[in-house]
């Protein structure tokens, strides 16, 4: 249970990304300028998992991941192990748009973002007292079993312009404690993030270990694209999958064609969703 004032921070940066998004969206811009707008407004915001207020490594640093997909073309952009990049998901755009690549990690995606004049941030930007607190929790019981089922926290954004065509961006910290270079789904295209018009757009959150085993994202897309299967039943489809295998969280899908939508099998998932006739919908609990 969050206390009042996680839940009234929560719910105000959801609705700030959300309007970020919505405000791209109505005046006719891009799918993709839009999800990397509602991204940065989270990854600045230190409630949520991803750049400021990442979760920490086991080493007590901050090493960030994110992605971004263009359904239009499908072409992408990704970075893992970000240590100096303010946000993650400008230089995963600039990786899809001034590289010959789609994937870069580790010092050099620094490096790349230095290159490109995308501003970096000390560590003291990314770390925050609480991500501290839950390393320290952690590591005071060093014999408990690294436990994939923790709380999450990754930030995602799908969004379909008026144009038709979709986009997709998710960025994280990934998970606390994590070490040995771990690396989840969120920057792997197909397995956290997908776009492609003619299915949809796709971001997860959760134990990412088991998003990449099953695909998520890209599965929930050929699902859609292939058996012309609705993709919120798509998306059900997947998280039952993930429940039999173990694994816990949860999918943002905005479909091709529909309004958009989620699943997840977690107590809850913040997640918000707008769309140009005025709706504005944020939530946090399952049963909200
Ligand atoms: N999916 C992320 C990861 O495994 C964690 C999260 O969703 O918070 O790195």
């Amino acid at each position: 249970m969050l206390s009042a004032q996680q839940d009234r921070l929560a719910r105000a940066g959801l609705s700030a990304a959300l309007e970020a998004g919505i405000a791209i969206l109505n005046a006719g811009g891009p799918s993709l300028d839009a999800v990397e707008a509602a991204v940065r407004v989270l990854e600045d915001d230190p409630q949520f998992n991803a750049g400021r207020g990442s979760a920490m490594t086991a080493e007590g640093r901050v090493e960030c991941d994110a992605a971004i997909m263009d359904g239009s073309n499908r072409r992408a952009g990704a970075v893992a192990g970000v240590r100096s990049t303010r946000n993650p998901i400008v230089l995963a755009r600039a990786v899809m748009e001034q590289s010959p690549h789609v994937f870069l990690a580790g010092s050099g995606a620094d490096a790349f973002a230095r290159a490109k004049g995308i501003e970096d941030a000390d560590p003291e930007w990314f770390e925050t007292p609480e991500r501290r607190r839950q390393l320290d929790e952690l590591l005071a019981n060093p014999d408990a079993p690294f436990d994939l089922g923790m709380k999450y926290g990754t930030v995602g954004a799908v969004a379909r312009d008026l144009s038709g065509h979709v986009a997709a961006a998710t960025s994280t910290g990934g998970l606390t404690g994590k070490k040995w270079g771990r690396v989840g789904d969120s920057p792997l295209i197909g397995a956290g993030t997908y776009a492609d018009d003619r299915a949809g757009a796709i971001s997860c959150t959760g134990a990412g270990e088991y998003f990449i085993r099953l695909g998520v994202a890209h599965e929930i897309a050929a699902i859609t694209r292939l058996l012309g299967e609705d993709m919120l039943a798509a998306a059900d489809g997947l998280i039952a999958e993930l429940s039999s295998l173990g694994g816990k969280g949860g999918v943002i899908v905005a479909p091709a064609h529909g309004i958009s939508g989620w699943a997840f099998n977690t107590p809850g998932m913040y997640r918000g969703r707008a769309d140009s006739g005025g709706m504005r919908q944020v939530a946090i609990y399952a049963d909200e």
